[in-house]
């Protein structure tokens, strides 16, 4: 038996997918070499479904650079039939929409039919299936990643599952034996087969006769089980091909890792329990092949929930894509998949630090533990499009300060005196440095946080005490004079607030107000050392 859990522990490998790839060329694989995930297209795709095609990435990447020949395939598994309604759903452009936006009573009437089999709700595909797969297709060109993408309904239709579906049937007694040791319900009766009603389009588990040498099946269309509901059939009886139906989940998985070629396949803790064990009695004991190299990883949650798109709780690789660079997102899935991890969307400015910092590492700017160096060695390539070029990367709290005025110049300015931006870069690299605004931007307003403020441009209509006016006069004087730095200028504001006798709160709410036309704004000294002191110093005097 294979430890799903114990592949890609690393090791003596800095990186998890070299100790991946050690085991796939350790089985001595065929080329090309075949890495496989897969979904069933039930809803709107999201960064969760990421992780059976990043980790398949990495591995494919780490074999690549082994000279080997590698494909990385996807399974949509589109013969699925569908056995709820998802709360959300997206069209084509990523308008992530509820069930009551779209004809949620004719989804609800396709109920047990396979996804390729019902029509798409936005209208714009072949099929329901058509259309999210479509979706998963966009978002892993959005990564940069090129997978295959394989129809499961493809498989039967062109009948390339043939063999393995007559090869289950042939042996449905070993198939029986093999399975009832995982499974309770099978009996003598189970026939591992699932015929699609001629009558409803309903899969039915019913099968009353097997034709091997026509290659049919007999079937009754009854009532199945779907989870606490029952989808109803209509009492069709009538006769199938292999092609007009499909395998039940834990036969078709190894069908397709025979069918495929599959040599690796990662996937969640769910199969780990439940389909991998079956799975790999069925694939080495029904069919009597070496099942692929697998690898559990563990899910992670999203602002602290579990990912889920019956649930609603989902972002789209669309949506984290308006708030990182791609190569950040890469970044995020080269960490270990044996660690559960939270995609806190609040906490995003960590996830661009530390990938700053891996960065720094690679291009040897800072010292780093042996390991973490190997590491940067090994993944940033994999992270980049080109490794070569060092980027200017804008810290991205930075960058959300930055992203309270649309003026670019400022911006460049602010860049600049922070020591953020070198001075004589050349435009193309300010522009790409530049580009971290908008990311940083948007988290700033959808999250709220502490940089969702907008610079007032023009001098807001302010009225001040005396001793606050007087405060905010020796303030500007000071920093025409010594142009503090971040932290002096801070520990000024205190000092002038204190001499004057003004309470603290209330000078930085005078700045506040001068700066944001806002009671309230990220930490002051930072923000007004960074712009141009001339601006800063005509402000404080309320000159405009
Ligand atoms: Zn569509
Ligand atoms: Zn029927």
């Amino acid at each position: 038996m294979s430890d799903p859990y114990g592949t890609g522990d690393q090791g003596h490998r800095a990186f998890w997918a070299d100790a991946v790839a050690d085991e796939i060329e350790a089985r001595d694989p065929e080329e090309p070499i075949v890495i496989k995930g897969g979904v069933s297209p039930s809803g709107v795709p999201h960064l969760g479904h990421f992780n059976e095609i990043m980790r398949g990435y990495f591995v494919a990447e780490a074999l690549r650079d082994r000279g080997h020949e590698v494909r990385q395939v996807f399974t949509t598994d589109d013969k699925d039939r569908l056995r709820k309604l998802p709360r959300k759903l997206a069209d084509l452009e990523w308008n992530v929409v509820g069930l009551g936006e779209v004809d949620a009573g004719a989804l609800g009437r396709n109920l047990g039919k396979p996804y390729t089999d019902i029509p798409d709700p936005f209208g714009c595909c072949d099929s329901y299936g058509a259309h999210f797969t479509e979706l998963l297709r966009r978002s892993a060109a959005a990564v940069g990643v090129p997978i295959e993408i394989v129809s499961n309904t493809e498989l039967y239709e062109s009948g390339r599952f043939d063999d393995a579906v007559r090869h289950v049937l042939e042996h449905r007694e070993t198939a029986q034996h093999v399975l009832a040791e995982f499974q309770d319900k099978v009996d003598e009766a189970y026939v591992p087969f699932f015929a699609q009603c001629h009558e409803c389009g309903n899969l039915t588990e019913t099968i009353t006769a097997i034709d091997l040498d026509a290659g049919t099946v007999d079937y009754v269309c009854e009532d199945v089980e779907a989870g606490d509901d029952v989808i109803e059939g209509c009492g069709h009886e009538g006769t199938a091909t292999f092609r007009e139906g499909k395998l039940p989940w834990r036969f078709e998985w190894p069908a397709q890792w025979l069918t495929l070629g599959v040599d690796f396949e990662p996937f969640g803790k769910d199969h780990a329990e439940g389909s991998w064990p079956s799975g790999e009695a069925i694939a080495r004991e029904v069919f009597g092949f070496e099942p692929p190299v697998p690898m559990t990883y563990e899910w992670f949650t999203l602002n602290g929930d579990a990912l889920s798109s019956s649930a609603g709780n989902l972002i789209t690789v669309e949506e984290v894509l308006e708030l990182l660079e791609v190569e950040v997102l890469r970044y995020f899935f080269t960490k270990n998949p044996k660690k559960q991890r939270d995609f806190d969307i609040r906490r995003l400015d960590r996830l661009v630090d530390e990938f700053d910092r891996f960065e720094r590492i690679y291009f040897g700017e800072e010292d780093a533990e042996e390991r973490k160096a190997e590491l940067a060695e090994r993944a940033y390539p994999m992270v980049v499009d080109d490794s070569e070029t060092r980027p200017i990367r804008i810290p991205y709290t930075f960058a959300a300060v930055l992203g309270m005025t649309d003026d670019r110049e400022l911006r460049v300015q602010m860049a600049q005196r922070s020591g953020h931006l070198p001075e004589g870069a050349a435009d193309a690299e300010i522009d790409a440095a530049l580009d971290r605004i908008e990311n940083a931007r948007t988290w700033a307003v959808r999250t709220d946080n502490e940089f969702n403020y907008r610079l007032a441009e023009a001098l807001p209509e302010v009225e001040f005490d005396d001793a606050t006016a007087t405060a905010l006069d020796e303030l500007a004087e000071a920093i025409e004079s010594d142009a503090p730095d971040e932290d002096a200028l801070q520990e000024e504001i205190y000092e002038t607030a204190r001499r004057n006798d003004v309470p603290v709160g209330e000078f930085f709410g005078a700045g506040y107000r001068l700066f944001l036309d806002e009671d309230e704004g990220p930490r002051l000294g930072p923000f007004l050392a960074a712009m141009d002191d001339a601006f800063v110093v005509r402000r404080l005097r309320r000159e405009g």
